[in-house]
């Protein structure tokens, strides 16, 4: 049995608790609360009820026979975590930590997010549980992201822009800690993804592992056995872990996909594994982008999702003991995987999910056709036309 996190919250050496000393009462009480709550049949129904019945789980496994066919090799399944309520697997977890919050007697809280994704999905959970939303945003990705911050706030949430570092994603998240250590009484902190402080990335873990869960039993009563590969896209790594989680003790190859950018050799990229060394970074040990000074170098991807300078602790364990291999993905080859999908299977995926398809296809023309891939189709696209239209139709970057 895999055995991790350990009593102390470290996966080997990553992970752990580097917060200021006012918040290991708070993280000590979440884990108390997780821990009871976890086992506990009331709070497991209640959970996966509002999962089938608010945001239509199961998702489906889609077999993509049609680029199967065009690619000439493996067989390639697809976990629809885009047919989600608000589009992405992010809502799994999102409504997961609001039944736990409501459990601990909190009616209030926190989120950070960059893009927005995760934002909009702690304010939907918010609003269906009559809790107060507070997302703190970089006030760069305030403009950037326009659409999502007016989607948050029609869902009733009040978004803070932060002014400080570069407002951006690293800088919400430390804005949203030091408020969390003045309001602890009455606020919970909805992390989003398998990063932050113990017990954060285990909690989140936990929550995401239905995707893998499901997709092996699909799969299982489709063609009868495991994949041979199971591919996800990694920013924080929640997909990623909720995919993998489910496969860990099986043979099957565990692959995610980093956002490569414009390439590794440049400076603008977000692989935190093929470029990141040991450091703290919101709480947690584990691999960032950092200079020789211990400064977060900023990080880049064409989708706003994978461009965050850590990744979850978990992973960096998993890249470390070889369970997993990590490979980095460029913003071309993830447009071209997008389009293929989009115009072979009628799916318009994720920018963030096209790095993983981008991995799959590749690897799938190598294979025999009685081989199979399951891709963790994170999220769908349509959040993305806009970036989408401005690069291949008027050859601009909109997100740098
Ligand atoms: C946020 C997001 C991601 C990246 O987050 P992980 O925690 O790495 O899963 C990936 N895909 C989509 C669609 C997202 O919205």
């Amino acid at each position: 049995m895999y055995p991790y996190p350990n009593e102390i919250g470290r996966y080997g050496e990553f992970g752990g608790k580097f917060v200021p000393e006012t918040l290991m009462r708070p993280l000590e009480e979440i884990e108390t609360a997780f821990t009871e709550l976890k086992n506990d049949p009331v709070f497991h129904a209640e959970y996966k009820k509002l999962l089938f019945d608010y945001s239509g789980r199961p998702t489906a496994l889609t077999f993509a026979d049609r680029v199967s066919e065009y690619l000439g090799g493996a067989k390639i399944y697809l976990k629809r975590e885009d047919l989600n309520h608000t589009g992405s697997h992010k809502i799994n977890n999102a409504l997961g930590q609001i039944l736990l919050a409501k459990k601990m007697g909190k009616t209030k809280i926190i989120a950070e997010t960059g893009a927005g994704q995760h934002g909009v999905a702690a304010a939907t959970a918010a609003a269906k549980f009559g809790f107060k939303c507070t997302v703190f945003m970089g006030e760069e990705d305030v403009a950037r992201q326009s659409l999502n911050v007016f989607r948050m706030k029609l869902l009733g949430a009040e978004v803070v822009p932060v002014t400080s570092g570069n407002g951006t994603l690293k800088d919400a998240t430390n804005e949203a800690i030091r408020y969390w250590v003045q309001h602890c009484e009455d606020h919970f902190y909805l992390i989003g993804s398998v990063v932050g402080p113990h017990p954060y990335p285990y909690i989140v873990r936990e929550f995401q592992k239905i995707i893998g869960e499901e997709a092996k039993e699909q799969l299982r009563r489709v063609e009868g056995t495991l994949p041979d590969k199971v591919v996800a896209c990694v920013g924080g790594g929640s997909n990623a872990i909720g995919i993998f989680q489910a496969f860990l003790d099986e043979d099957t190859e565990l692959i995610g996909a980093e956002a490569a950018g414009k390439g590794i050799d440049t400076p603008l990229h977000a692989a935190t594994i093929a470029k990141g060394t040991l450091g703290v970074i919101h709480g947690s040990m584990t691999y960032l982008i950092q200079d020789e000074y211990g400064q977060i170098i900023e990080p880049y991807s064409i989708s706003a999702g994978l461009d965050y300078p850590g990744i979850g602790p978990e992973h960096a364990y998993l890249h470390k003991s070889g369970r997993v291999t990590y490979e980095s993905v460029t913003d071309d080859e993830a447009i071209a995987a997008l389009r293929l999908l989009s115009e072979t299977e009628g799916i318009l995926p994720a920018i963030e999910s096209a790095h993983a398809l981008a991995k799959a296809f590749e690897m799938a023309k190598d294979m025999d056709k009685d081989k199979i891939i399951l891709v963790s189709l994170s999220g769908r696209g349509d959040k993305d036309v806009h970036t989408l239209m401005n690069v291949l139709e008027n050859g601009v970057e909109t997100h740098v």
